[in-house]
């Protein structure tokens, strides 16, 4: 199959949302608020999933991923880019990844307005862009006093990498396995934030670290409660208290939004929201139940 069947068979139709869409040498996009989100992730096969994940389960990841970031922004997702490096043509792979991809799309409003297309190792890059607020979320801007939390449960994802590598066939672990392969931002929840939250972040690394990058660019220290986390009922079942709890402090892969207010009664006006714990003045660093933790998260490079 030509480069240019392989794009109009899988990825073309849904750039009504452009000015200019696919087809012309870039693509060109109206903003209405004035304020540009743009975000961009690349998922490398081995590296961000495992080799043998379904083809629905990468093209759905590729755009979720992007989405949890303008969660994180309070941001309205808009438009996405797709480069694509593919190692051969397989039309069934590539129908069940664009199929994901574009369900994912059509449910959040996002048209796929160009991309690139190279055959190599399996890499996929979505660049998503959205509409910003005036009054968007930053990490930046926690104060002390502040409540922190979390939406959703944690740790899942992590909890079902482990069970999809062991192959655990038992209902709790199915449902921990699908956390991991369709992950769902929180879009809704980071744009009802706005005026309501003073920082905010997406947990795609783990809790600890990503409420750190919150702290350092605040410049406070955040104080975690264990028995406060919200651990699912299939996590729980399958891991234990004591290594649920280590799944949601560090699994990665939960793409819920961690954020934080002066509002310490927050979580009984926002479904689905658990205060975690609070912030004092300081410089950066997140304990639990007051032990200092230092905790780096995933890196590429060391
Ligand atoms: P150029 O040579 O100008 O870079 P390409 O031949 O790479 O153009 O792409 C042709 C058109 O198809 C462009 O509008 C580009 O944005 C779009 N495109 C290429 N690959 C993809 C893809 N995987 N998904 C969506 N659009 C794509
Ligand atoms: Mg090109």
């Amino acid at each position: 199959m030509h480069e240019f069947d392989l794009i109009s068979t899988f990825f073309a139709g849904y750039d009504e949302d452009a000015l200019l869409g696919i087809g012309d040498d870039a693509a060109v996009l109206e903003v209405a608020t004035g304020r540009l989100a743009v975000a961009v992730d690349t998922l490398v096969a081995g590296v961000h999933f495992p080799m043998d994940a379904p083809a629905d389960a990468i093209g759905h990841r590729a755009l979720a991923v992007n989405l949890s970031d303008l969660a994180a922004m309070g941001a309205t997702p808009r438009w996405m880019t797709l480069a694509l490096t593919l190692p051969s043509v397989d039309t069934h792979w590539l129908s069940e990844f664009s199929a994901a991809l574009r369900t994912l799309a059509k449910t959040h409003g996002v048209s796929l307005v160009g991309g690139d297309t190279t055959r190599g190792p399996l890499t996929i890059t979505v660049q998503l862009m959205g509409e910003a607020q005036d009054d968007m979320l930053t990490r930046a801007g926690a104060q002390p006093e502040d409540s922190v939390y979390v939406s959703g449960t944690l740790g899942d994802s992590a909890g079902g990498l482990q069970c999809w590598e062991q192959a655990d066939s038992s209902s709790q672990a199915h449902t921990l396995v699908q956390r991991f392969l369709y992950p769902q931002p929180h879009v809704a929840l980071g744009q009802s934030l706005l005026g309501r939250a003073s920082a905010a972040i997406d947990v795609s690394d783990g809790l600890l670290a990503d409420l750190t990058h919150i702290a350092v660019a605040s410049g406070v220290d955040a104080t975690i409660h264990s028995d406060t986390l919200p651990l699912s009922a299939p996590l729980l079942q399958t891991f234990g208290r004591e290594g649920a709890t280590q799944l949601a402090l560090t699994g990665g892969d939960d793409y819920v939004l961690c954020f934080t207010s002066p509002d310490s009664r927050l979580a009984d006006s926002l479904q689905g929201v658990t205060r975690i714990g609070s912030l004092s003045s300081g410089a950066g660093s997140v304990s639990v139940d007051g032990a200092l933790l230092a905790q780096k998260g995933y890196r590429h490079f060391e």
